[in-house]
């Protein structure tokens, strides 16, 4: 007997017949013998609308009033899940994340968990019960709703998956394991049975929005075993259909490269002609962190005189209208144009095999060259390149080098 945590999102639960099929994988769980804890998201659409309407009254919202309003749409699904349980002769009830309770940090809109109390969620399975949570939701130590940044779902189910100490978080979704990129884009894309946290933390991080990427990292730092499955097959979790995110040397194959991964929700700023003057990046980057604006790729362009400097940076299309009007409130910036660009993509390629081989580079450019693709941006870390190029070029540069790296499946 496992106890299991089960995450099911937005299209799997996207409608009325869609939650029945759900709530029958977790009679089967259940049937086993298995104690089952299910996560569930908002049915799909649903948040985008909830932010939409948070948008259309003022675009500047209050973000602690913004979680209340997007938090809302999967206290819907909890307990609609919980009724057809219900339906079919088991035990279950939903608990909302400031009942069981989920504490988050009071970052709104991206919160982070500190702690979850798990002793009533134990003891509701240890008297037979299944018990629903809403994901994505959680509460501050002042009591206010948080939203753990979207996506959030998978971290609030790897997150209860610690803390209950389960023995695997399925997180249920609408493709059947993870995929050497998004088979959305690349229909020949190679299902891997296994994948490293660390590869997957990177994926998820550059854009591959099969995990969150906070998700990964707690299940990485706690040892959780996560698997990636569809909702719509036939079969269930505890069969092992999916694929598993686990530990490095967990792994026998050793490819060079493991998955590619897009992202277009980020723009690109550039501010012209900066005095260069020491301190100058603080002076732009500490505002900017103050107002928990995440800023990722960073390239500083020094004038021919050494007088001025162009700095470009990219953050999330979201926080954009926050980061022009930081940045216009800083006195020492008066009078720098700043330049918004949100057609942009970030193109990366990840693997481990990068450390002990040479090329993989030389290769992205090459093939990105050959479909002349412009490169606007670069950066590196030891297991991934990143590129940003024009928003257009996504898929021709994601299919291209998915062929020239061999990833395919055969
Ligand atoms: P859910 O609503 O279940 O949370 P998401 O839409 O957040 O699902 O994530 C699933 C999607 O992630 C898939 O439909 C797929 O298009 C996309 N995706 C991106 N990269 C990958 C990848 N490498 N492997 C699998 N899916 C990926
Ligand atoms: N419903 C939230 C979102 O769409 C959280 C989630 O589905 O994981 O971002
Ligand atoms: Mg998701």
């Amino acid at each position: 007997m496992a106890l299991i945590v089960a995450k099911f999102g937005g299209t799997s639960v996207a409608d009325v017949e869609r939650i029945e099929v759900v709530a029958n994988k977790i009679v089967r769980e259940a049937k086993l013998g298995h104690k089952v804890v299910v996560v569930v998201s908002a049915m799909s659409g649903v948040t985008n609308r909830l932010v939409d309407y948070c948008k259309q009254i003022n675009p500047f919202y209050d973000m602690r009033e913004y979680d209340v309003v997007v938090s809302s749409g999967e206290q819907v699904t909890a307990g609609l899940l919980a009724i057809a349980l219900q339906k079919r002769g088991i035990t279950a009830s939903s608990w909302l994340g400031w009942q069981i309770s989920v504490h988050t940090n009071d970052v709104h809109g991206k919160a982070r968990i500190t702690g979850i109390d798990t002793n009533e969620v134990h003891k509701r399975l240890d008297d037979g019960e299944i018990v629903v949570v809403p994901g994505f939701q959680g509460m501050t130590q002042s009591g206010r709703i948080t939203t753990l940044g979207r996506g959030g779902s998978d971290t609030s189910a790897v997150a209860l998956a610690a803390a209950l100490g389960a023995d695997r978080c399925d997180i249920y979704t609408d493709v059947d394991g993870v995929y050497t990129t998004d088979p959305r884009i690349v229909p020949n894309a190679r299902k891997l049975k296994k994948i490293s946290f660390e590869e997957m933390m990177e994926l998820a991080s550059l854009g591959a929005k099969v995990l969150q990427t906070r998700s990964v990292e707690i299940a990485m730092k706690k040892e959780v075993s996560l698997q990636v499955l569809s909702s719509f097959e036939e079969y269930i979790g505890s069969d092992l259909p999916g694929t598993l995110v686990t530990k490095e040397d967990n792994i026998v194959e050793d490819e060079l490269v493991s998955g590619i991964a897009y992202k277009r929700d980020e723009a690109k700023i550039t501010l012209l002609s900066v005095p260069d003057i020491p301190g100058v990046a603080a002076t732009i980057f500490q505002p900017l962190a103050q107002a928990a604006i995440n800023v990722d790729m960073i390239v500083q362009n020094i004038s021919p005189d050494g007088k001025t400097t162009d700095i470009t940076f990219t953050i999330a299309k979201a926080d954009v209208p926050k980061a022009v009007k930081t940045l216009s409130d800083v006195s020492d910036l008066e009078g720098v144009d700043i330049d918004i660009n949100e057609n942009v993509a970030k193109i990366s390629v990840v693997g481990i095999g990068m450390i002990s081989h040479h090329g993989v580079a030389s290769t992205m450019f090459k093939t990105l060259a050959e479909k002349n693709i412009n490169i606007q941006v670069i950066s590196t870390s030891e297991i991934k390149i990143s590129v940003l190029i024009e928003e257009d070029y996504t898929e021709l540069a994601v299919r291209s080098l998915h062929t020239a790296y061999g990833l395919e499946e055969e």
